[in-house]
């Protein structure tokens, strides 16, 4: 089976396992990886052979790219949306054509979990990044039932989520859409769970509503605004909340996030979706700074989607390239964080901010410590 570090958590092997001897177990951190029980496994392979992982083929980097500069011309739903609403306007079309539209959502508690809905006035559940790991639950089950009724489904998810999904199916589907976004990796559920807890200690009352991409500042410098049952609300820009801050120095993603095997600029979903940052250099006269989206088409799928959604978008043909620059996580995966396993060893032990900026800004003599820790435990 797929070595520990390199698992993705996308349970297509879980799903597959006729003898159900593959469980989704958490890690400390809140990861759901898969673990086999080799008492029960019959040696069948099926697992192996299903992993989207072990059979990642190098994709071909000098495919021609069809990219686009897009926003929704909806107004409201652009401000709602992490970038220009490109999720908002496709999923909303499926939706009206009977169909249903599968994507990360809060429950109650804050906790992210695949949904898949049907009515357009539950779209708001799914739109905007949720800045941690997903728990797919049963949803690929899910989807391929509805694929098999004949609906129409939209699933929408990480690179490696929409793989997973793929490997699952088995077979391509005409009635099925997928869309992913670049992604700079997912967070760990466990210091997601802290933080929240951290934060309703500090406004003592419980959290009534979450936006990791909140505009009201801009869309470049956006904001995490948490609510809370007592009016209070906590608002930080990304740049200076620590969670954003441990998110986007890399402290706490999961392992394979490191060395993604799905970084490449053709991807298996119909379209690609990211944020077009950088857009205020290569063509400042379409940057409003209230979102716009890099909308890469993979499939002759997603270009029809696009041609039919084009109504309801302001949309101008783009050069991928330029944009590499200034978004990296495009081609490649991030860099670990020096202190990765200290951060994570130390999160909840204490003042999270103070940690967060322990990690980022060390003393010259820290650093040799840390160092010296590390090696000593076998985490360098
Ligand atoms: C963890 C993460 C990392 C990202 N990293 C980058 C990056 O490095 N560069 C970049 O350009 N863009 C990144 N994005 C994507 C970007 O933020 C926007 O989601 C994308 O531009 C689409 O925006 P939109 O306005 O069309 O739709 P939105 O309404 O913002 O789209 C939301 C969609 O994202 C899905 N989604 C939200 N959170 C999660 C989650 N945790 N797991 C799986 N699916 C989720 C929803 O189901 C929905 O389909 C990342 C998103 C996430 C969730």
């Amino acid at each position: 089976m797929l070595p520990t570090k390199e698992c993705t958590g996308c349970s297509a092997c879980f799903h597959i396992c006729p003898k159900n001897c593959i469980a989704m177990v958490t890690d400390k951190h809140g990861f759901l990886y898969s673990q086999k029980n080799n008492d029960l496994c019959i040696n069948c392979g099926l697992c192996e052979k299903i992993c989207p992982v072990l059979n990642k083929e190098k994709e071909s980097d000098t495919a021609q790219i069809i990219s686009y500069a897009a926003k929704t011309t909806d107004e409201n739903t652009r401000k709602r949306s992490s970038s220009g609403g490109i999720f908002s306007v496709i999923a909303k079309k499926v939706i009206e054509n009977d169909g249903i539209v599968y994507g990360a959502a809060f429950d109650e508690s804050f906790v992210v979990n695949h949904i898949g809905i049907s009515s357009v006035d539950k779209l708001d559940l799914l739109r905007r990044s949720k800045y941690v790991q997903s728990n797919l639950n049963n949803s690929f089950v899910y989807v391929k039932n509805n694929l098999q009724h004949g609906k129409t489904v939209l699933f929408t998810g990480t690179p490696c989520q929409v793989e997973g999904l793929l490997a699952h199916l088995k077979k391509p589907y005409d009635n099925l859409i997928t869309i992913d976004f670049v992604c700079h990796g997912v967070p760990s559920p466990d210091v997601w769970e802290y933080y929240k807890k951290h934060l309703e200690k500090q406004y003592k009352s419980t959290i009534t509503d979450v936006n990791f991409r909140d505009k009201s500042l801009s869309w470049k410098n956006f904001s995490l605004r948490i609510e809370f049952k007592n009016g209070n609300v906590y608002s930080n820009t990304f740049g200076n909340d620590p969670y954003m801050k441990a998110f986007l120095a890399n402290m706490d993603l999961r392992e394979c996030c490191y060395s993604c095997k799905f970084k490449s600029t053709k991807h298996k979903s119909d379209i690609t979706l990211a944020d077009y940052w950088g857009i205020n250099k290569i063509n400042p006269a379409i940057d409003d700074d209230k979102g716009l989206s890099l909308v890469l088409i993979n499939t002759a799928k997603g270009a029809a989607l696009l041609t039919e959604a084009e109504k309801d978008l302001t949309c101008v043909k783009t050069d991928v390239e330029q944009a590499f620059p200034y978004n990296p996580c495009i081609l490649k995966s991030v860099a670990k964080h020096n202190f990765y396993q200290y951060f994570l060893n130390n999160y909840n032990k204490g003042d999270f901010a103070k940690i967060v900026d322990d990690c980022l800004n060390p003393s010259y003599i820290t650093r040799i410590r840390r160092k010296f820790l590390q090696i000593k435990n076998g985490d360098a």
